[in-house]
């Protein structure tokens, strides 16, 4: 089943390219956060992250969560934000029934506190890993406890407690997936490493095929396409490291078998220029 898939630009941290990948530039480039707004025929509209809003700010006012914001120094305003971006395109955000989280890090779940009504879908296993924690326990899992709604885990619907189904071999060398709806419409794919239970999602868009958001499983295209690892320094905010390779070297391989396959990084400049310029992503 076909859905449409609008990408948003959020805002974006900057940082040095060196950080990101191998043979990076020692220079500072901006590093997009993107939402995904999903129109599914049967499911109603649907997000899959929900980027930097306003609330980064706050939320990182205070020591020890300061330290992130001086770490990923972050541009973004008002009017940047999911919610206000909805609300330009004349879209009822209240009309958003689910947000897909891939993982909790501050820069995937700024804008969740702006849909309290929306259902919200993640792995148990990401959840647990910063549930209930608050400063430094939380900074070192890129975690800022305050853009958490306050009924978060009355509304969680953690993906991961059912079985995964079979892929087809066409996504080789990943073999299997969470459907989400039963209906193979929305498949998650278990990309941990950058953080535990972190996951990327494939989707048929109506007018651009088959997509696979792979959140931050890479932080380019170019990583991912020519297999560069990120710089050892940034290795270290991995949650496996072991794992992330892995599953950097399967999207490199992925991405091989498949050049029909958009394999979109959150946060890769090449994605966020050309949905720029290609107006049918972005309305
Ligand atoms: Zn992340």
């Amino acid at each position: 089943m076909n859905v449409k898939l609008t990408l948003l630009d959020t805002g974006f941290c900057r940082q040095l390219e060196l950080f990101s990948r191998k043979g990076g530039r020692l220079k500072n480039v901006p590093f997009h956060a993107l939402a995904g707004l999903i129109e599914h025929p049967v499911h109603g509209l649907l997000l899959f992250d929900t980027g930097y809003s306003p609330r980064f700010f706050e939320a990182t006012r205070t020591f020890p969560y300061s330290i992130y914001g001086k770490l990923t120094p972050v541009v973004t305003d008002e009017a940047q934000g999911v919610r206000a971006q909805l609300v330009a395109r004349g879209i009822d955000p209240d009309l958003v029934k689910g947000i897909l989280i891939s993982h909790f890090h501050g820069d995937h779940i700024g804008g969740l506190r702006d849909f309290p009504q929306a259902k919200l879908y993640c792995f148990e296993k990401a959840y647990e890993r910063v549930r209930g924690k608050t400063g430094l326990a939380a900074l070192r899992e890129g975690f800022l406890p305050d853009l958490i709604p306050d009924d978060f885990e009355e509304r969680v619907t953690f993906v991961d407690r059912n079985s995964p189904v079979p892929l087809s071999k066409a996504y080789q060398p990943y073999t299997e997936a969470y459907d989400l709806f039963g209906d193979q419409s929305l498949l998650l794919v278990d990309l941990s490493g950058h953080a535990q239970g972190q996951f990327g999602l494939l989707l048929c868009d109506h007018d651009h095929g088959e997509v696979f958001l792979c959140a931050d499983a890479a932080w380019s295209s170019v990583a991912y396409r020519d297999h560069l690892l990120p710089h050892p320094l940034a290795r270290l905010i991995m949650a496996d490291q072991k794992t992330y390779r892995e599953n950097l070297y399967k999207l490199h391989v992925l991405s091989r078998n498949r050049s029909d396959l958009r394999i979109m990084p959150t946060h890769c400049e090449e994605v966020w220029q050309t949905c720029k310029g290609d107006f049918s992503w972005r309305s």
